[in-house]
Order: structure tokens, then C-alpha cells, then sequence
């Protein structure tokens, strides 16, 4: 059975190693570019690593780390420094409140003693603790129900800046079950959302030690994607090769490529992002008929200095601006002290997220203006000498998927519509079953075990 996998990030690769234990399937995968890796894009420059796209992955999501150990590069991993990390608010940076399962803390202490809120915003997110059960048969806004526990200081203040950034859009907005489905269950069960937090992190295993959850490599995330292309035979991976259409041929998948290349496949694992893959169907209108996933724009600026130049700098790991802010910037990262073996000694790596919900024409600015912009912000919370030795603008246009409220049930209906007409076409990645590294290395794997299923029912009809 000949299996085309289309698209070279961590999904398509993850598909394409797993296919590669099963010697019954020739497997084969195409990327657009001249490179591997989608959206983990890192790079040296001097003595830094500079990461443009995904900076690191969570370790308590068992696949990808389960895929570096098969690969036998545990030795490179690094875990992140577990420093503070801060929330601007009123021209001032408040300490993130702690211990907190995503923002919501795990008892009252942390709640009453934050600097973040006002009395009367605490009194109200403390309401939480009696608050009855919130209805959560259908799908609703993340938004909805953290306002309704917890009240709206809290939810702007510390809940929006926290998680909008990770799933690129307003809380008011997101899918609670695609975004949050352990807040779902939980918040099922406990009725409190700080009793489901506390539940949360007595479960994990680093609770009440100061283990960094995320897990990059000393020479950056590229380090996966190079290991599994040392892995893979190479004749099965072809780039610069951008699929442009689909087309039934009687029981198989006639691909075109912009490069006048063709290909027959039995069956194919599309894993670029859901606009792209809907419009290379051209059977039966299916895309036109298919609903476009929105996707944010967002630009990472790195900026390097000398320590000397910046002082005055929080002691942590970094911040976060809230909406209603006078700045471009979202959220800022300490490459330094939250990773310190990608800064030489002596210097500063400061990681600047511009571009949020319906503000995204900044990322459309040109690298000086952005820049200049990032640095204006920055100084209103550090203090900055002098002029940075290095900058690195990358941009990301409509590339972080926004899963709203329904977007489980929408993306059933996108895999239904695409089953009837390419019954040997199959949907992963980011688009449609999680973001984080983790969720599209699972999404890879699971999409290897249903066309190696089909293969040996058709072994036995
Ligand atoms: C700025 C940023 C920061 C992030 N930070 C983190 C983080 O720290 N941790 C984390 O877990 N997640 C993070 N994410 C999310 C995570 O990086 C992505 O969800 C994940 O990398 C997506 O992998 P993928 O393989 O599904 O898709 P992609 O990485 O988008 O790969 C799809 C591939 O398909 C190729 N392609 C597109 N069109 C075609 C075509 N027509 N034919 C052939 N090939 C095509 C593309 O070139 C690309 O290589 C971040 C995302 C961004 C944008």
C-alpha cells in the first residue's frame, strides 16, 4: 500500500516515522519548503539559540516525549528554569499567583495574597468555592464559564492574558472542551475550579518540587526534527514539493504538485493546516464547501543585549500584557533565565510575542517598525541602555489555529464531508485535535494506526 503524508512538521514527520516500523506500507512525504519542521524553526546565531516559532513542549504529554527517547536523544533535553513570571497591569508587573493549574490557583492563598486583583475582584473569585455547578452539557466559551465562577476582574486581569496567547483568541470566544477539556471534566466533578486546580496538582508528579513542566533541546527543538530525518530513509522524504490538488482515480489519489510532479497513492495523511488542505479538494465542490479554520497572526521578536544594557528587570522567567495595555506586545519571554543554556554568559535574550485578537496589522509592519515598536513597550518595564547587538523578526500570518466554541463538532463534520467523497484521506495536526507539540505527534500516530488497520482488514476481506 503506497501512503502520502503531506506536510513536513511534527505531525507529518511523527506519521512518517511511525509508518516506517511497517515494512507492508510504502510511505512517502511531500513539504512545500525547502525545510522540515513547520513551526519548530530554531537556529544559532553566536552563541544563542534562537527559536522563530515553538520554544518548547510539555512533559507531562506523553508522545513527544516517548518519540525523543525512541530516537535516543534524551541526553539532550533541557528542562525550563521555574522562575517567576509576571502580569502587567496599571503600568506595574504582578507576580502570577502560585501554585495555579493554568492561572487558576490551587487554594485561597495565592488568590487573597495577589497583588493582581482588587479586594472586590478577590471576594468575587472567591465566590468560586460555593458557587453551584456551572451546566456544561454543550460546548461553551472558556470565557463563560471562568467569568461565571469567578467574575470578570479575574478573567481579564490574569485568565485572559494567561491562556489566550497559548490558544490565539479571546476567552470570551474559545471552545471550552477543545481548549480546556480538562477544566470540563473537572469543573463537572469538583463544582470549584481552584478545588479542580489543587485536584491538578497533587496529581502531577513534580507537585511541591520546583521541576520546570516544559522540555526543550540544548541546541533548540529543531533537534527533533533533524533526529527524525537522520532516521527516515531519505529517498522517502521530498521537499519543495507543494500539493496543489487531489484527485479521486478510481480507488486511488491522483496528487499534483506545483512542480509539475505527480503521484498515485492509495491513501493520504494531510497534515497542513485545514485552509490549505481545503483547497486542494477538487471533487465534487467539496471545497467550497468546507468552512475555513481561522487562524491568528502573531510575529516572535528576539532581541539580544548585553546584561549590562538592561536593568531593573523582574526577577523572572517573564510577562505578560493584558489587553487595554498602550503596547503591541503580548507576552515577553527572559530567553536567559527561563533558558539559560541558549544565552551566553554575559547577555540577554529578550522573546517578544506581537499580534493579538483583531490587533493583528502590526505583524503586517515592517521588521524596523515592529522593533522599534517592541522596544518602545519594553522600556516601559525595563530599563534599556542601549541598542540591541541583534534583532530577529519572524512572522506567523493566520498560522495559529483559533479552535472556537463547536470546533470539536465542526471538525467531525470537515472529516465526514472529506470521508464521503476521499475515503483514504485522512485529516491531522494542529488544526483539528490539539496545538502543542505533544497533541500533533499523538495526532500523527494515531492517523499511522488507522491506515495500518485498513491495510490488514484489507489483508483479510
Ligand atoms: C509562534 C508559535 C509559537 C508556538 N509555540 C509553541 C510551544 O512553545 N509549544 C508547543 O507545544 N506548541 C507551540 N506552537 C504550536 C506548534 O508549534 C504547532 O501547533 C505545531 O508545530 C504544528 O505542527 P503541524 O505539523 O501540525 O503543522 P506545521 O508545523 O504547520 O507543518 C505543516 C507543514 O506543511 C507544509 N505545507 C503547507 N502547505 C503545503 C502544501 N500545499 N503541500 C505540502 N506541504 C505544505 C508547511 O510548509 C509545513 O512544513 C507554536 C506555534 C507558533 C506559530
Amino acid at each position: 500500500m503506497k501512503v502520502a503524508i503531506i506536510g513536513g512538521g511534527i505531525t507529518g514527520l511523527s506519521a512518517l516515522y511511525e509508518l516506517s516500523k511497517h515494512p507492508e506500507v510504502d510511505a512517502e512525504l511531500f513539504e512545500a519548503s525547502q525545510m522540515l519542521g513547520g513551526k519548530i524553526r530554531s537556529y544559532h546565531r553566536e552563541d544563542f539559540v534562537v527559536e522563530r516559532g515553538a520554544d518548547s513542549f510539555l512533559a507531562r504529554k506523553p508522545e513527544l516525549m516517548a518519540l525523543v527517547s525512541e530516537l535516543g536523544i534524551e541526553d539532550q533535553l533541557v528542562t525550563n528554569e521555574t522562575g517567576q513570571a509576571f502580569i502587567l497591569y496599571n503600568e506595574e508587573l504582578h507576580p502570577i499567583p502560585k501554585p495555579s493549574s493554568m492561572g487558576i490557583p490551587s487554594s485561597l492563598k495565592p488568590l487573597l495574597s495577589t497583588s493582581l486583583l482588587s479586594t472586590k475582584g478577590k471576594m468575587r473569585a472567591s465566590l468560586d468555592l460555593v458557587k453551584p455547578k456551572a451546566k456544561l452539557d454543550e460546548d461553551v466559551a472558556a470565557g463563560q464559564l471562568f467569568r461565571y465562577r469567578f467574575g470578570d476582574e479575574m478573567v481579564d486581569r490574569l485568565l485572559e492574558p494567561l491562556l489566550s496567547g497559548i490558544y490565539a483568541g479571546s476567552l470570551n470566544e474559545l471552545s471550552l472542551e477543545s481548549t480546556l477539556p480538562q477544566f470540563k471534566a473537572l469543573a463537572t466533578k469538583h463544582r470549584s475550579l481552584i478545588k479542580a486546580s489543587e485536584a491538578i496538582q497533587k496529581k502531577q508528579p513534580t507537585a511541591g518540587t520546583n521541576t520546570g513542566q516544559f522540555r526543550t533541546f540544548k541546541n533548540g527543538l529543531i533537534t527533533v526534527i533533524e533526529a527524525l530525518e537522520a532516521r527516515l530513509d531519505q529517498a522517502s522524504i521530498h521537499k519543495d514539493h507543494k500539493l496543489v490538488s487531489i484527485e479521486r482515480d478510481g480507488n486511488q489519489h491522483r496528487l499534483s504538485f506545483e512542480n509539475g510532479h505527480e503521484e498515485i497513492a492509495d491513501a493520504v495523511i494531510m497534515t497542513v493546516p485545514q485552509p490549505v488542505a481545503a483547497t486542494t479538494f477538487v471533487e465534487d465542490g467539496l471545497s467550497e464547501r468546507l468552512e475555513r479554520l481561522r487562524g491568528a497572526s502573531v510575529a516572535t521578536v528576539a532581541l539580544a543585549f548585553r546584561e549590562s544594557d538592561v536593568s531593573e528587570r523582574a526577577d523572572g522567567t517573564g510577562f505578560l500584557v493584558p489587553k487595554g495595555n498602550d503596547t503591541v506586545i503580548k507576552a515577553v519571554t527572559f530567553v536567559d533565565k527561563k533558558w539559560p543554556t541558549a544565552v551566553p554568559d554575559g547577555y540577554v535574550l529578550l522573546r517578544s510575542f506581537v499580534g493579538r485578537p483583531g490587533q493583528e496589522e502590526i505583524v503586517n509592519e515592517s521588521d524596523d517598525v515592529i522593533v522599534e515598536q517592541v522596544i518602545k513597550g519594553l522600556s516601559k518595564m525595563l530599563e534599556i541602555n542601549g541598542i540591541p547587538l541583534w534583532y530577529d523578526v519572524e512572522r506567523w500570518q493566520e498560522a495559529m489555529p483559533t479552535y472556537t466554541v463547536g470546533h470539536k463538532q465542526r471538525v467531525q463534520q470537515w472529516r465526514e464531508a472529506v470521508n464521503d467523497t476521499y475515503p483514504y484521506v485522512l485529516l491531522a495536526g494542529a488544526s483539528y485535535d490539539g496545538v502543542g507539540l505533544p497533541d500533533c505527534v499523538r495526532q500523527g500516530i494515531n492517523a499511522t494506526n488507522q491506515i495500518v488497520n485498513q491495510v490488514k482488514n484489507n489483508d483479510k476481506q
